[in-house]
């Protein structure tokens, strides 16, 4: 009888670890899809054009990153800031 109740304990346990084990799979799924997106594109703020976050021009103005396409935007963009 004891060893009944054992057998369904470690079942009910079992489906548990199952259960978490297939939730934690699934979020840490989703949330690289998420970054993946969000590191592959950046939006140009000054043509508005959206480029590849490896080869854009990264400009840091005021403590923040900006990407933009090319050198002439992002000089564009200094200059908009400034005057
Ligand atoms: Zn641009």
């Amino acid at each position: 009888m004891y060893r009944l109740l054992i057998i369904v304990g470690l079942l009910v346990m079992f489906y548990f670890l199952l259960r978490s084990a297939i939730r934690e799979f699934r979020d840490s799924k989703g949330q690289s899809q998420a970054l993946d997106a969000k590191n592959l594109l950046v939006q140009d703020p000054v043509c508005r054009m959206y480029v590849e976050r490896d080869s854009a021009v990264a400009a840091s103005i005021g403590g923040q990153t900006y990407y933009f396409c090319s050198r002439d935007c992002a000089q564009t963009f200094q200059k908009q800031l400034a005057g």
